[in-house]
């Protein structure tokens, strides 16, 4: 019997409700449960893909090539369970599934509603494919009281009324904020955000509360009494120092004990949390540290880099070493010189990016990265730039460039007009919509046996998550291998460029793929523990 788990947030936005549902997911696995987290955003785009990274913070992309919300990466990062496409809907796509049905006749004659028409769709989309999870956690994105968010608060509440008490749980996230001034900890915001929610029908079961402090009993039993939940389900949720103890400190307050208690199963045996201790272990108290440069375009908010980051702390703790991460805005290299900034990192990533801006500031850390011999880790668009400039550089092109920044004589960088996804050729063109239509989701890559990377992997077959429009475009390929430039990694037909490195540079490599999607704390990408390995050795020289 699969049960539901609904997460709404309250008070404020930003108190984590992503990275909090994933470590109760963490939790009742740890008990033995299968477990599958869900999505629900109220935003009106069809998904993430269009918006900004710094925004919405950055697009999580699926095997099955869905473009998502960056919570799906959390839920990931702590479960080990894939998402997929069915794991994240926003306002936007159950509207334009509802009108498509309308348009098809599929409601005969009916005139549609919020109530029942999108609540249904809602409904549908929060039940549909469980697997064998025994639990569905179903975060609902904004904060209660939002305008958008009405229609997913009554369809949870519909949800109640349909599976029971047996099969549905309502846990409310608040803050309590600390008043300085009346040296208390305040818990009207909770109460009048339990009221919001009941206006809409919906009691909570549990209240998980962050404060920066301890919750008085005496505030514990206010909060309980007001908002009508046991003293026992009033969960305190302090601020962590890293993220991998929020699961150890959730059970510490009997967070998951609770949650089986409300569902009749059995509570007494201690889950193993083990392995997360041993990551806060290491986290806490690291053998060294590595700084590395991580040179992008969206610096200003750091959850546009949120895969990227904790990729990199991964690829530390499989290295014991704390990764110190400096953000360097790429245009400051357009007018400074890039050796000031860079001359004492370990390491330099440039990530994924899209757009002309910045660019030629990448192109410059690539150089350095090059010429200096310090690690490189180029990202999509990071690889896309280390190409530009070793064309530039050591073929001797020096008008190359990239199609998506205008029209060049040296396309080393263009759209990718075809490409082959299973059987199915896949087309493009420059009038194509911008949405949903890049190159996404899991596709293999053939490594060369004798190259840096395959021995990396320990493999030359992989598979990786990919979103990009542009690629490298072939015709400079054997000029490029010629000056230094090897191609290790190609598409299986082998057409596509998918990995270049530098034979003899200590680590100079460019994916045309996300691997740090595929990282994880329990398991960090070969290619991030390989790096930072390489960044530890680096730091000895510097
Ligand atoms: N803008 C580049 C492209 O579309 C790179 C994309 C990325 O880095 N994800 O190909």
């Amino acid at each position: 019997m699969t049960r539901f788990i609904f997460i709404t947030g309250g008070v404020v936005s930003s108190l984590g409700k992503g990275l909090s549902s994933a470590a109760l997911g963490a939790l009742l696995q740890a008990r033995g449960y299968k477990v599958r987290l869900r999505k629900l955003d109220p935003y009106l785009n069809v998904d993430p893909g269009t918006m900004s990274p710094t925004q919405h913070g950055e697009v999580f992309v699926t095997d099955d090539g869905a473009e998502t919300d960056l919570d799906l990466g959390h839920y990931e990062r702590f479960t080990g369970v894939d998402a997929k496409q069915t794991d994240n809907v926003t306002t936007g796509r159950i509207y334009s599934e509802v009108i498509k049905r309308e348009r098809r006749g599929d409601y005969l004659g009916a005139t549609i509603q919020v109530i029942p028409h999108v609540t249904d769709a809602i409904k549908e989309f929060i039940l549909a494919d469980p697997g064998e999870a025994d639990f569905v956690l179903v975060e609902i994105g904004g904060t209660v009281g939002d305008i958008e968010g009405l229609p997913f608060l009554e369809a949870i509440r519909q949800l109640r009324n349909e599976l029971g008490e047996e099969r549905t749980m309502f846990v409310h996230l608040t803050l309590l904020p600390w008043v300085p001034t009346a040296g208390e900890l305040k818990t009207k915001p909770t109460q009048h955000s339990v009221k919001e929610l009941l206006s809409v029908g919906i009691q909570p079961d549990l209240l998980l509360c962050r404060s920066d402090r301890s919750i008085p009993p005496n505030e514990r039993k206010k909060i309980a009494l007001f908002c009508n939940v046991r003293p026992e389900r009033v969960i305190e949720a302090l601020d962590a120092d890293t993220i991998y103890q929020v699961p150890i400190a959730y059970h510490d307050q009997g967070y998951d004990r609770e949650v089986c208690r409300y569902f009749d199963l059995p509570f007494e045996q201690e889950p193993s949390l083990a392995q997360w201790r041993g990551i806060v272990r290491t986290v806490r108290d690291p053998e060294g540290q590595v700084s590395i440069a991580v040179v992008g375009k969206y610096t200003g908010l750091l959850d546009a880099y949120k895969s990227l980051s904790e990729a990199l702390t991964h690829g530390g703790l499989a290295n014991n070493v704390r990764v110190k991460l400096e953000w360097i805005d790429s245009e400051i290299f357009e007018r400074e010189d890039a050796v000031v900034h860079l001359e004492n990192v370990h390491g330099i990533l440039v990530p994924g990016g899209f757009g002309e801006r910045g660019s030629e500031g990448k192109i410059q850390a690539a150089r350095f990265a090059r010429e200096r011999r310090v690690p490189y880790f180029g990202i999509c668009f990071g690889m896309q730039m280390a190409v530009i400039e070793a064309t530039r550089n050591l073929v001797g092109i020096k008008d190359a460039g990239s199609t998506e920044f205008g029209p060049t004589a040296e396309p080393v960088v263009g759209l990718l007009t075809e490409w082959l996804k299973g059987n199915e050729i896949e087309r493009r063109n420059y009038g194509s919509d911008l949405g949903g239509t890049m190159r996404l989701g899991a596709y293999i890559a053939h490594l060369d046996p004798a190259s840096q990377i395959a021995r990396i992997y320990g493999s030359d077959r992989i598979s990786e998550r990919h979103r990009h429009r542009y690629e490298v475009n072939t015709d400079y390929k054997a000029r490029l291998e010629k000056a230094g430039m090897k191609f290790a990694g190609m598409s299986p037909d082998g057409v596509l460029p998918e990995t270049i490195e530098i034979p003899g540079h200590p680590w100079f490599i460019g994916v045309q793929y996300h691997p740090e999607l595929k990282s994880r704390p329990l398991q960090p990408h070969p290619l991030f523990r390989s790096f930072i390995e390489a960044a530890k050795t680096q730091s000895r020289l510097v």
